[in-house]
């Protein structure tokens, strides 16, 4: 049986829905399991929940349920949660599952009669939330350790089975030197060789029995502890000891992913240990990302301000009109564009939205739209003949900075390359000026404009594909390929129109804060034709030099060591520009979010205190203070000023 792309998530405990914190590790896997199978590359994709947690069955016993109908109905709720966010995964395991449990069991045994496990008596530190001992040095204020808890530990003294994590630490450091890229990103795995060098104390793994957990095989006095328990399901699924085939063509992991929280301590160390004592390959790849904090702040349930994903896609569809269906993949999409994975994020819904106008709304949403429109009116709605497209060396450009992101783990690169085909997209139709070409009947000309911006849209369709299921999906019906999976390999050919049935054009992203619907732009005017000059005035070709656009303020934040400055994020229509003002005396930054402004467009940027300013706001001032200037009415961002 020939090897499969193996990515896993953590399994998740299942006492709460996850927010966009915790769901954020299974989108991207999702993304990469999806990006295994555009490229043909066979993937299994295993997530799951870990219910054997002494926690969950304190909420069941407080609820007055039996823990196992508790977790039965929470893992299904985590399910739910998934296929809302079309996440496909090709297994789900559950720990209080038979077919994990035995596994458990049997390399509980294996490791006892081998030594890795033995019987001793233990006295330290423990903090019940996070079932986890600590030594004395490593409490910080005496409480636990775990900058997510901090709350009192409790010395406890009892007698445990133990897992000789001490006898590999030497082990562990060599395979981390001799496989660079095993353990990532470099910051976190710097962090590992810290903890191992400081030295590996041997791990209690079992704990006493309440009728909750997998008993220790012949001392049922006891329960397995619940990390020993829970990392054996990336094999235990994988059908280690249970299905040879199955585990043969899964097992070395290619891609474990989980939060920062989790990695140091059980994925980096104790985890690969286990894996050495038992004999088997490690994995490929550990990944532990970064945090996402809500408008600068931690994410947390007593803070109330746990946003969750189908929460976010609701919001969006209510204000901007796009289907639910593609709402869901605007958070994938913004959640893997936004930050660089591995490092923490910031999520506010500014940003979302913003990015939702700029990228989606604009960029892609107006390339789409734009060319539909124009094939409708110019050429009876018909596809155009195939030729070789004139577009074609941004998208074989885009391909290769596409999988370099992807194999790097750098999604966002990877959405990066696709964008700036989409760009290079809209700027080829606004030098071509295919209105122009169909005015003066250059027919030829024309139908080779609209096969290169239509074989553009579709290789955004198929890149996107991973990250934007749904709406790479609606892209090709709109272009009347419907229906067929479209692999990487497909992206350039000869005639990728064969075949190809009824084109309908449908906006897919409504702008939000726009009239309805997104529009097809309308060609710009050309400059207007010269005039007399009059020595004492500037000429109407002088004035025409400025490019003056309305805007519209996506986001306002304060520069650092500036008193009177502030960074606005300014939608200009078919962009997106960063632009400074000295606006901070006289406006809130809140106030400003949403204005609609009057934007230089083509000043020649400059840095400010280490911010590159495109462009310049303008203000009026009297002796009342400074005003920024505004349409009288709403003006579409990126609409001239004349
Ligand atoms: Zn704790």
């Amino acid at each position: 049986m020939s090897k499969k792309n193996y990515i896993t998530t953590p399994i998740y405990y299942v006492n709460d829905v996850p927010h966009i914190g915790n769901a954020y590790t299974t989108i991207i896997a999702d993304c990469f399991s999806r990006y295994n199978k555009l490229m043909g590359v066979p993937s299994f994709f295993l997530t799951g929940t870990d219910e054997h947690a002494t926690k969950v069955a304190a909420a069941a016993h407080s609820k007055g349920l039996d823990p196992k109908d508790f977790v039965d109905s929470l893992s299904a709720s985590f399910r739910k949660v998934w296929q809302d966010l079309d996440i496909e995964y090709d297994d789900f395991i559950r720990t209080t599952e038979p077919r994990h449990k035995d596994v458990v069991q049997a390399i509980f045994k294996q490791l006892l009669d081998q030594g890795d496990i033995y019987k001793g008596t233990y006295k330290g530190w423990y903090c019940s939330p996070c079932e986890t001992f600590f030594l004395e040095s490593e409490l910080v204020d005496g409480c636990c350790p775990n900058p997510e808890c901090r709350r009192p530990v409790q010395l406890v003294e009892e007698e445990n089975y133990y897992f000789r994590l001490s006898a590999y630490g030497d082990r562990l450091l060599a395979y981390i030197r001799e496989h660079p890229d095993f353990l990532m990103p470099e910051s976190r795995k710097n962090e590992v060789v810290g903890f191992i060098k400081q030295g590996l104390k041997d791990v209690s793994i079992t704990r006493r029995n309440t009728g909750w957990g997998i008993p220790v095989p012949g001392d049922e006095g006891m329960v397995i502890y619940v990390w020993f328990d829970a990392l054996i399901n990336y094999i235990s699924a994988a059908g280690y000891l249970s299905d040879a085939d199955r585990f043969t063509s899964l097992w070395p992991a290619d891609l474990q992913l989980m939060g920062k929280d989790i990695f140091v301590r059980f994925h980096s160390t104790f985890w690969p240990a286990m894996l050495m004592a038992l004999n088997l390959e490690l994995p490929k790849h550990l990944i532990g990302h970064g945090f996402w904090t809500i408008d600068g702040e931690k994410i947390s349930k007593s803070k109330g301000n746990a946003v969750s994903p189908a929460q976010m896609a609701q919001e969006l569809s209510e204000k901007s009109g796009a289907s639910p269906e593609v709402s869901r993949d605007v958070v994938r999409y913004y959640l893997a564009r936004e930050t660089t994975f591995g490092v923490d994020g910031d999520f506010s819904f500014d940003t979302f939205y913003g990015r939702y106008n700029s990228d989606l709304a604009n960029d892609l949403g107006n390339l789409l739209n734009r060319t539909l429109g124009m094939l409708s009116s110019y050429n009876d709605g018909k596809l155009p003949a195939p030729c070789q497209g004139e577009l074609r060396k941004e998208i074989c450009d885009a391909q290769t900075a596409y999988v370099r992101g992807m194999e790097a783990f750098a999604p966002n690169q990877a959405l990066d390359a696709v964008w700036t085909m989409i760009n290079a997209g809209n700027k080829f139709i606004q030098d071509k000026a295919p209105w122009q070409l169909k005015k003066e009947g250059r027919k030829e000309e024309l139908g080779s404009v609209m096969f290169s911006a239509l074989e553009t849209i579709r290789a955004a369709a198929i890149m996107i594909s991973p990250f934007m299921p749904n709406t790479s999906k609606e892209i090709l019906k709109q272009l009347g390929l419907s229906g067929r999976p479209l692999l990487w390999d497909d992206i350039i050919c000869s005639d990728p129109f064969e075949n190809a049935g009824e084109v309908k054009a449908q906006p897919i992203f409504p702008r939000i804060g726009g009239k309805g619907q997104a529009k097809e732009t309308k060609p710009e005017k050309q400059a207007p034709a010269a005039e007399e000059k009059k020595e004492e005035y500037i000429s109407i070709e002088d004035f025409a030099k400025l490019d003056l656009r309305v805007g519209k303020i996506l986001s306002a934040e304060r520069i650092e060591g500036a008193d009177k400055l502030y960074k606005l994020t300014v939608d200009l229509g078919s962009e997106t520009r960063t632009i400074c003002a000295g606006m901070a005396p006289f406006y809130e930054a809140d106030y400003m979010v949403g204005k609609s402004i009057v934007v230089i467009a083509n000043l020649q940027p400059r840095k400010i205190r280490g911010v590159v300013s495109h462009g310049m706001m303008l203000a009026g001032e009297d002796e009342n203070g400074v005003k920024f200037l505004s349409p009288e009415a709403e003006l579409a961002p990126g609409s001239k000023i004349r």
